[in-house]
């Protein structure tokens, strides 16, 4: 049996980085860029007021007070091709943003002048500057050619503004995994229907679909697969043709469990059936051409866990992320947990910060068919197989969920 990280570098090394694609800004937030961008002029393209003022020559207010003949009003947007000269005695009432005219080497702040009684075209300068106070030289911030953003970055608010910056509408981003979602069995009903005796509400399909869309995936659903080889056959044919299918259920030892042998029928390589997890020691994985086949166990902590440990770092590979498995964190245990050795654990868990340090409550559970247990925890606390049992206070390391904060 795999360990997990044997596993999960078997998907790694399976998942392929799709061919990046053009988008438009709007929807770049949460992929990586796959260009360069570069500065396609200087920032500030001139000098400019960084403070509402007055430009002056700084050499004249070496006294002050002194008064101050206002030449000309420069606002943001003004053309520095239409500035005048300040000559010393002179100055110009600029605005942040501003561009600064020529001849003026400071910006004297607004709070630091007071008007001139009757005369409105003068000011009275009260307290003195040094030549380039509150002006940002042109290119100060970036150079025409600087790289502002290099392929890998990871596209965020702050990038978007980047780019809107040098003017870019669409940008080069990695391909967005299609990701194609199967639930099978027989007692499945879809949550608006009324299980007959004996059946129960498929949670995997809405589950993993709302997973996949935090994910940033195109998820296609494809409904409830019964556990029969032929329909089962005709749904999973078409789930091969995404980026990735994810099956929930159907891989254990049952006499129903039909979905390896099915895959297998269909021509998917199977790389692995199971896994040293808990849960999800029946995680199935496999691929058919470069489609990359995630079969989970039916209980729905299993789907979940193995979602946050296989099949996220896989899709990220996809999506194009550097570091597609994100490090674990670190946190004390505050009480003891016990488990049978063998398995790496991975266990609801609410991580909250101490002020010194996270502190990792391990939640109580029925086990892997616990479905409430999925919305209690914003973490996966990892229990190393090797140990039965870990006392309160023992460092461990855990998973933070996507709304890790938020929970
Ligand atoms: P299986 O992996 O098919 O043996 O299923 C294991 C357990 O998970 C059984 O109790 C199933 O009824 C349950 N299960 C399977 N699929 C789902 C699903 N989509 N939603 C909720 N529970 C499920
Ligand atoms: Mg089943």
């Amino acid at each position: 049996m795999l360990t997990v990280g044997e596993a999960r570098d078997a998907v790694l090394r399976a998942a392929r980085v799709l061919p990046p694609e053009e988008v438009p800004c709007a929807e770049a937030p949460g992929r990586i860029l796959q260009e360069e961008i570069r500065a396609p002029h200087d920032f500030p393209a001139w000098d400019k007021a960084m403070m509402d003022g007055y430009a002056v020559v700084a050499a004249d207010l070496a006294a002050v007070p002194r008064r101050l003949r206002v030449i000309q009003e420069v606002p943001a947007g003004t053309d520095p091709g239409l500035l005048k000269r300040v000559e010393p005695g002179g100055a110009a009432r600029i605005m942040t943003g501003g561009p600064v005219p020529p001849g003026a080497d400071a910006v004297l702040i607004v709070e630091e002048t007071a008007p001139v009684e009757g005369t409105p075209d003068q000011i009275l300068a009260i307290a003195a500057v040094r030549a380039g106070d509150n002006i940002a030289r042109r290119g100060d911030d970036q150079r025409a050619g600087d790289t502002l953003l290099a392929a890998g970055d990871f596209i965020g608010p702050g990038e978007i503004g980047v780019l809107a910056s040098v003017g870019r509408t669409r940008v080069r981003v990695g391909g967005r995994p299609r990701v194609a979602v199967l639930a099978t069995g027989d007692e499945l009903v879809e949550p608006e229907q009324t299980p007959a005796p004996g059946g129960i509400r498929n949670s995997n399909g809405p589950l993993v679909m709302a997973l996949l869309r935090q994910a940033g995936c195109a998820a296609r659903y494809l409904g409830i697969a019964p556990d029969k080889e032929d329909a089962l056959a005709d749904l999973i044919r078409s789930g091969l043709e995404a980026d990735a299918l994810i099956l929930s259920g159907g891989v254990s030892m049952g006499v129903y469990d039909l979905v390896g042998k099915t895959l297998r029928s269909l021509g998917t390589d199977l790389h692995f059936d199971r896994v040293a997890i808990k849960p999800g020691r029946p995680f199935t994985f496999g691929t058919r051409g470069g489609t990359l086949v995630f079969g989970c166990p039916g209980n729905p902590v299993s789907t979940y866990v193995i979602f946050h440990v296989f099949i996220r770092p896989a899709l990220r590979k996809m999506a194009g992320f550097a570091a597609p498995v994100r490090s674990p964190r670190r946190g004390t245990l505050k009480g003891a947990v016990r488990q049978r050795p063998g398995r790496t654990g991975y266990c609801q868990a609410r991580a909250a910060w101490t002020g010194a340090g996270y502190e990792v409550d391990v939640l109580p559970t029925t086990g892997s068919a616990d479905f409430v247990s999925c919305a209690r925890g914003n973490a996966l606390a990892i229990l190393p197989a090797t140990v039965d049992r870990l006392d309160a206070g023992t460092v461990v390391d855990f998973l933070p969920l996507e709304d890790f904060d938020d929970r």
